[in-house]
């Protein structure tokens, strides 16, 4: 079979899986004071500056978290719970670990929900005049996780630049295909997921600006700095380190590797006169991800008679349900057009052949004659 859907999850790199086996065998509590715990605390503290390296930020702005969902709500609720009724703005495109967590402050927070343009890019217009002297927080991810299209950080930061509100960003699907520097992006709040860059699920990076101060959503033994209590799961947290080490460093050969992918694949498609659009701005997407409108087939038949040929996609985001329910990030852009239920997305990876893309293509033909 073609897995095709590595913006699902992408499965662990060999080298980071075999560094695992031999660093469990050092299971000492890094709160521990003798030695063993000693030794534990000190490759914790390495992984940190790792991390926090390859995000051009200090080690003390890097928490290690249970995933980016939990990093996403730690960046979310950790500021909401600071004010009283604050004013909050995120987009009608992010993942639902941002999205329904907005929802679920409605109560303690006034939401305001930016819509995306066609083109798939966040209306920052919209974002501009909603802005309020009481806004204490933005949250726009920086790759969207189903069409692959980057958001204008740079831009949105200008907006805030006169403005106290932090700015939060999912970068999930950006990091080893973007170039990411906290700084230079000038974000308060960014995080990252370890299951996505070939790391282990189960690990998340949230890291803050040194003075943005969060109210803990766990609290205990005041683990990393108070932030998030519990003993640190530090075999992901060097596995986490050891794949973003990894995905920075091949960042630019996977990335040419994943282009030429996508060129195939549409060219392929081209040629076999398959009747397609892309979804989005195809020239401001990431390398990995691409969303097609398929006007001759519903999105749930051909993710199954794909699946019967053993082509492994998703239609939207599989992170939510594991049901096909229309795009909420197809919807922002398109409304109630059919082209919401007629689309799939396809997510690439550098361990992929040519040969897979002309797979899928030739199962995509065959799914298409049979239906003219
Ligand atoms: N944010 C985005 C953009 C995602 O694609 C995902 C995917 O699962 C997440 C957040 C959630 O990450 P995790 O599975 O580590 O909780």
């Amino acid at each position: 079979g073609v897995y095709a859907d590595f913006a699902a999850t992408t499965p662990m790199d060999k080298e980071i899986m075999e560094q695992m086996l031999e660093d469990s065998m050092e299971f000492g509590n890094p709160s521990s004071i003798h030695k063993v715990g000693k030794r534990a605390k000190a490759k914790l503290e390495h992984s940190r500056r790792e991390a926090a390296g390859l995000l051009n930020a200090h080690p003390s702005e890097i928490t290690f978290t249970s995933g980016a969902t939990e990093a996403n709500n730690l960046a979310i609720r950790g500021i909401v719970s600071r004010f009283d009724h604050p004013h909050i703005i995120t987009t009608e495109i992010e993942h639902a670990s941002v999205l329904n967590t907005y929802e679920a402050l409605e109560e303690a927070a006034e939401v305001t929900y930016i819509p995306a343009t066609d083109k798939g890019t966040v209306d920052t217009a919209a974002l501009k005049a909603a802005l309020r002297e009481d806004t204490a927080l933005v949250s726009v991810m920086l790759v969207n996780n189903e069409t692959g299209v980057m958001q204008p950080i740079y831009e949105i930061g200008e907006i805030l630049a006169e403005h106290g509100a932090k700015l939060h960003v999912d970068a999930v699907q950006a990091f080893g295909h973007v170039g990411i520097d906290v700084k230079e992006l000038g974000v308060d709040l960014l995080t990252l997921s370890g299951h996505k860059i070939y790391g282990p699920k189960g690990i998340g990076v949230l890291y803050r600006e040194k003075d943005v101060v969060l109210s803990p959503m766990i609290t205990g033994g005041s683990h990393e700095k108070g932030r998030r209590s519990g003993t640190e799961n530090s075999l992901f947290i060097g596995a986490m380190a050891a794949a973003m080490k990894k995905a920075d460093a091949e960042r630019t050969v996977r990335s040419i590797k994943e282009m030429q992918l996508k060129e195939k694949f549409l060219n392929n498609m081209t040629h076999a006169e398959i009747p397609f659009e892309v979804n989005g701005d195809v020239n401001q997407a990431s390398s990995h991800i691409i969303n097609i409108h398929f006007p001759w087939a519903d999105s749930e038949f051909l993710l199954t008679a794909l699946d019967m040929a053993d082509i492994y996609v998703s239609g939207g985001s599989a992170c939510s349900a594991g049901t096909v329910e229309p795009s909420h990030v197809l919807e922002s852009m398109f409304g109630e057009d059919a082209r919401v239920k007629k689309s799939v997305r396809f997510s690439f990876s550098h361990l992929m052949e040519e040969e897979d893309i002309d797979t899928i293509t030739e199962a995509l033909k065959d799914i298409y004659e049979r239906l003219s």
